[in-house]
C-alpha cells in the first residue's frame, strides 16, 4: 500500500487536495506592514467583557495598518454552540463598534473572499491537509478506546507524570499500515494524531509581542487533529485557517499560551510560515483577597449585557476598555477629552505583559460619568429614552410626554465647559430627575421623603417658603436678583445673608442662607442635594412651586 492510498484509506474522498487548496487561497494584496488579523469565537452566543476587549484590539491593530480583520466562527466543538450564537455575537460586537471586513455577516451569509469563515464548513480542508500529513508520515490512526485514554490518564496521575499521548503511550504509531486496515475493515473507530518529532526536554524559544521571548518545552505529546466524526481539533483547524487566511497577527487572550508550543509546531510539521503571536492578559477580579480571572458563570459584570442593560454606555465601555489594552491611553485621553478611539495609536509594547488586569468598575463609572457629562441634551434625551423604552416603561411614558421639558432639565449645567456629573449611566437618569415631573413627584415624593437636613421646625419651614412666595419669588427674575432676593429673604427672617458673617457670628443668627435655600429646594424637589436651584424653579413655573409649597 502506497502513502497515497493509506491515507484514502484514513481519510476517503476529499473534494480538493492540500495543493489545490493553497492555490485557492492566494496571498492577498495588502500594503506593506498591514496586519491580517482576526477575532475567532465558538459561537457561544455569550461575548464576555474580556473577548469584546480582544475582538476590539484585533479590529484597531488591522485598521490602524490599513489591515484586514476577519470574524472566524470556531464551531468544531459542537457542544458550546448554540442556536443563532453567530448573529448575536455579531450583533452584540456589532453594537459596540467593533465589526469585520470579512466573515459571516449572518447564520448563513458572509462576505470576503478567504470563507467559508465558519470551520464546520471547512472539513474537507483540514481533512486535506491530514492526508498530506499521513502521506508524509508525521499522523497516524490511534484506536485507543476511552477506557484505555482513561486507564493512561489515571496512570500517569498516580505516578505524577504529564498527561497525554507521547513517548511509550504512544503505542500505535507504530502499528503497520496492515494492522490499521485490518481494524478499519472490522469497524474499529479511530482518530488521528500526530506524530509529535519534538522532546520535552528541548527547550524552544517562543516570541510574544506583549509576553516577550519565552523558553518553552518543545510539544512531543502526539496531539489529536481529527477527531473520530472527521471533525478537526481547534489546534489543527486554528492553525490551517490563520495560514490560509493569511492572518499575519494572532492576537488572544492569554488562556492560549500553553497551546503556543502545539500551534508553533504544527505551523512547522505543515510547512507554513507562523504568524506573530499577542497574547493579551486577561480581566481579573479581586475575590476576598484572592485574584482570578473575570468568570462568566461567577461574575455577572464578565458578560457585556451586565452593563447595557445597567444603562452604561458602550462608548464609555470601549473607552474604558483602550484604558485597560494599553497603558497610555488614560493620558491621550485626558489630553483629548473629545477624541475618538480611531485617532489613538494602540501599539503591542504598551500592552500589559502581567498576568492579569483588575477589572475596575469604579474607573469604568468614573469614564462613564464624564462622557455622559459631554453628551447634548438632545443626545442625554434620546439615550435615556432609548433605556427606558427597554427597560423603564413608566419613564419612557413620561419623555415621550414631555420631550422639550425633559431636554430643558437635562440641560441643567450641561453644555458648559465643567458640566455637571449627575448621571453615572442611564439608568440614574430617573432617579436624579423624577421630582421634575408631577407624576412621578407624586408617586415617590413620600417613598423618598423630605430631606429637610437640620431645619426641624415645621413652622419654621411654612413661615419660609410662605415669605419667599408671597413676597419675593418672582418668574421674571433673572439668576442675580433671584439670589439677592433669597438673601434679602434670609435677612428678613433672621438668618445671615452670608456664609462669613454666619461663621463669624452663629449665635446672632437663626442660621444662615445656605438653610433657606435648602428649605425652598427640599420643599419643591424633597432633595437636599439637586442641580441648580434657580433653573429648578424657572422650570417648574410658579403653579407647581405653590403647589409643592401647599403641600407642606
Ligand atoms: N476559538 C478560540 C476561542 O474560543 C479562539 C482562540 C484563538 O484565537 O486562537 O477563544
Amino acid at each position: 500500500m502506497t502513502n497515497k492510498e493509506y491515507a484514502d484509506l484514513l481519510l476517503p474522498g476529499v473534494e480538493h487536495t492540500w495543493e489545490e487548496y493553497e492555490k485557492m487561497y492566494p496571498e492577498r494584496d495588502l500594503p506593506e506592514g498591514a496586519m491580517v488579523t482576526r477575532y475567532a469565537p465558538s459561537p457561544t452566543g455569550f461575548v464576555h467583557i474580556g473577548a469584546l476587549l480582544v475582538s476590539f484590539l484585533n479590529g484597531r491593530f488591522s485598521s490602524q495598518t490599513n489591515g484586514v480583520c476577519y470574524l472566524r466562527i470556531e464551531d468544531t466543538d459542537q457542544e458550546r454552540s448554540v442556536e443563532n450564537g453567530i448573529l448575536s455575537i455579531i450583533n452584540s460586537l456589532n453594537s459596540f463598534g467593533v465589526s469585520f471586513d470579512e466573515g459571516p455577516i449572518s447564520e448563513t451569509e458572509e462576505q470576503g473572499k478567504y470563507g467559508p469563515y465558519i470551520q464546520t464548513k471547512r472539513a474537507d480542508i483540514y481533512r486535506a491537509y491530514a492526508k498530506r500529513l499521513i502521506e508524509e508520515d508525521k499522523a497516524y490512526a490511534s484506536f485507543l478506546s476511552k477506557e484505555e485514554l482513561d486507564e493512561i490518564r489515571e496512570q500517569q496521575m498516580k505516578s505524577k507524570q504529564r498527561i497525554g499521548i507521547y513517548g511509550r503511550y504512544a503505542k500505535d504509531r507504530n502499528l503497520s499500515k496492515e494492522e490499521v486496515f485490518d481494524r478499519i475493515n472490522k469497524g474499529e473507530k479511530f482518530i488521528i494524531r500526530i506524530k509529535s518529532p519534538g522532546s520535552f526536554f528541548n527547550k524552544i524559544k517562543v516570541n510574544d509581542l506583549i509576553k516577550g521571548t519565552m523558553e518553552v518545552p518543545e510539544n512531543d505529546i502526539d496531539e489529536v487533529i481529527i477527531k473520530s466524526d472527521g471533525i478537526p481539533t481547534y489546534h489543527f483547524a486554528s492553525v490551517i485557517d490563520d495560514h490560509l487566511m493569511h492572518t499575519t497577527h494572532v492576537i488572544r487572550g492569554d488562556e492560549w499560551l500553553s497551546s503556543l508550543p502545539k500551534h508553533i509546531q504544527l505551523y512547522e510539521m505543515l510547512g507554513f510560515k507562523a504568524p506573530k503571536f499577542a497574547h493579551i492578559a486577561p480581566l481579573t477580579k479581586n475575590d476576598n483577597g484572592q485574584i482570578r480571572k473575570l468568570s462568566k458563570r461567577k461574575d455577572p459584570e464578565a458578560a457585556v449585557d451586565y452593563f447595557t442593560e445597567d444603562g452604561v454606555p458602550k462608548e464609555a465601555i470601549m473607552l474604558y476598555l483602550a484604558t485597560v489594552a494599553n497603558s497610555n491611553f488614560e493620558g491621550w485621553l485626558d489630553q483629548n477629552p473629545n477624541g475618538k478611539i480611531e485617532d489613538f495609536k494602540f501599539d503591542f509594547k504598551k500592552c500589559s505583559s502581567s498576568s492579569g488586569t483588575l477589572f475596575d468598575l469604579p474607573k469604568l463609572y468614573n469614564i462613564s460619568k464624564n462622557y455622559i457629562s459631554r453628551l447634548t441634551k438632545e443626545e442625554v434625551y434620546d439615550r435615556t429614552l432609548e433605556y427606558a423604552s427597554k427597560y423603564d416603561s413608566e419613564f419612557k411614558e413620561i419623555l415621550e410626554k414631555y420631550p422639550e421639558y425633559s431636554k430643558d432639565i437635562f440641560n441643567i449645567e450641561r453644555e458648559q465647559k465643567k458640566p455637571r456629573k449627575d448621571y453615572e449611566k442611564f439608568s440614574d437618569v430617573k432617579r436624579q430627575v423624577w421630582y421634575m415631573f408631577d407624576e412621578l413627584f407624586d408617586k415617590y415624593k413620600d417613598e423618598y421623603g423630605y430631606d429637610y437636613q437640620s431645619i426641624t421646625d415645621k413652622e419654621e419651614i411654612k413661615n419660609i417658603i410662605n415669605t419667599y412666595v408671597d413676597k419675593y419669588y418672582d418668574e421674571n427674575d433673572d439668576k442675580d436678583t433671584w439670589f439677592n432676593k433669597i438673601k434679602e429673604l434670609s435677612e428678613e427672617l433672621g438668618y445671615a445673608s452670608n456664609m462669613k458673617d454666619y461663621k463669624e457670628n452663629p449665635d446672632n443668627y437663626k442660621g444662615s442662607v445656605a438653610d433657606i435655600s435648602t428649605v425652598i429646594r427640599v420643599s419643591v424637589t424633597t432633595r437636599s442635594q439637586t442641580p441648580d436651584l434657580y433653573d429648578i424653579l424657572r422650570l417648574l413655573g410658579i403653579d407647581k412651586i405653590k403647589e409643592r409649597f401647599n403641600l407642606l
